[in-house]
């Protein structure tokens, strides 16, 4: 995998959004969840330079830096701004951000809050910006695989499957066991959206997942996208486009120490104890992030609010080991949520849901992300099951912003009501009535 170089990384501006589930910590402990810092790029309409060109085709360009130690980076132009920087789409799925100049140091004079015409060459330390001939090729799934090793201790294989790519230093068994479950999600979320009028595209690049049999090693990967993951089963990050996680079968005294699962059988056996629930959960979850954002439910760096993107990778996550995949299907009851739901109802301020709508803050926090995302799952999963057309309608307006161009409170409303109706009150009783109806 091509790395970074240390100028952009070390520079603050490089932008990740990993979606971690909590792992049921009682209240109040601190999670270190990863705050998603705002991209602050405008929107850019793209290719405009040539007239010629298809004006929806992406730029394919080279940015060359003036430290001749930073390698080159070759990607898509996804957006731009003279003041914020360029982001990038590159061949391995990556979205890599190259900040702008301090300010004061541009060299254009009034240019800074208006989206330039041309990338800008007065970014800090770009050299220069070389226009390519598109479109990009995605690297083929073999090599992709091959690249990704590079991240994995020594001795780390790889299997690719028909859209996944999974490393892993595991066993063969529990990879393969992982690989399946993937796919199995990702055929159930093409066939549950297509019912709901949604036509999901196949993903561009292969979607890679890192399997670790260590936690250390794990955690120790995990620290160059956040801190706490020592608190976390698994993670998907929307700008390096990975899923990571470790063999979740050792945990919880399920194996003897040191032991490595070598049958499918003793898997699915010890995912189907009550106690490993969350655990099957948290691999659902974050392969149900990696598809929606890979197949055009989510936009990559869009602007979404915690509450949506969590509440759709919640209703995904319940397992089903009626199944044997260990997940049989969608729309079922998260009956892990459905309970802290009822726990958060009998303090829940009436003005709760409008809240969950506009401070993403809830999700992350340690003593409020229980019941936010309780919550969350909550409201997607009545909406989802009440008023799909109009969630439907919700998705398709979100996905149509580019990324850095956050949405403040007043608009997150306007957007929500625009399609769910005026009337929040009367939607928060209707809400209320159907969660008090689940069971
Ligand atoms: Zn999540």
């Amino acid at each position: 995998m091509k790395l970074i170089p240390s100028l952009l990384r070390s520079s603050g501006f490089l932008v990740f959004l990993a979606t971690v589930l909590p792992l049921g910590l009682p209240l109040g402990l601190p999670l270190g969840l990863p705050l998603g810092l705002p991209l602050g790029l405008m929107p850019k309409a793209l290719g405009q330079s040539d007239p010629a060109k298809n004006n929806d085709a992406p730029r394919l360009i080279e940015v060359r830096f003036r430290a001749s130690e930073l390698e080159p980076i070759i990607g898509e132009l996804v957006v731009q701004n003279a003041k914020y920087g360029l982001l990038l789409l590159n061949e391995d799925g990556e979205l890599i951000t190259i900040p702008a100049a301090p300010k004061g140091t541009s060299k254009s004079s009034d240019s800074s809050t208006e989206p330039s015409k041309e990338p800008d060459t007065s970014i800090l330390g770009i050299h220069s910006i070389v226009e390519l001939e598109g479109p990009m090729k995605p690297t083929a799934p073999k090599e992709l695989a091959e690249k990704s090793l590079a991240l994995m201790p020594q001795g780390a294989k790889f299997i690719v499957t028909e859209h996944f790519v999974v490393c892993y230093d595991t066993t063969d068994v529990y990879a393969r066991w992982n690989a399946n479950l993937y796919e199995r999600m990702y055929k159930g979320m093409i066939r549950f959206w297509k019912e709901k009028g949604i036509e999901l595209e196949p993903p561009r690049f292969p979607m890679v997942a890192l399997i670790f049999s260590h936690q250390d090693d794990y955690v120790e990967y995990s620290k160059r996208d956040f801190r706490g993951g020592e608190n976390t089963f698994g993670y998907y990050t929307q700008t390096t486009n990975r899923l990571a996680t470790f063999d979740l079968t050792g945990i919880e005294g399920m194996l003897p120490p040191g032991a490595l699962v070598q049958r499918e059988e003793l898997i699915t056996e010890i995912f189907s104890r009550p106690q490993a629930e969350r655990q099957v959960a948290t691999i659902l979850h974050e392969a149900c992030h990696q598809i929606a954002f890979n197949t055009g439910l989510q936009r990559r760096l869009g602007d979404y609010p915690f509450w949506l993107s969590e509440g759709i990778a919640t209703f995904f996550e319940s397992p089903d080991f009626n199944s044997s995949s260990g997940w049989g299907g969608t729309g079922k009851i998260n009956y892990f949520n459905l309970s802290n739901l009822r726990q958060y109802a009998r303090i829940r301020p009436a003005d709760s849901m409008m809240k969950l709508l506009v401070q993403d803050d809830l999700l992350r926090r340690g003593e409020t992300s229980t019941a936010a995302y309780a919550e969350s799952w909550g409201l997607t999963y009545f909406l989802i099951k009440r008023k799909p057309k109009n969630f439907v309608e919700y998705l398709k307006l979100l996905r149509e912003r580019l990324p850095g161009n956050p949405a403040d409170a007043k608009q997150r409303l306007d957007d929500f009501r625009s399609c769910f109706g005026e009337d929040l009150d009367k939607l928060d009783k209707e809400f209320v009535r159907f969660v008090g109806t689940l069971r």
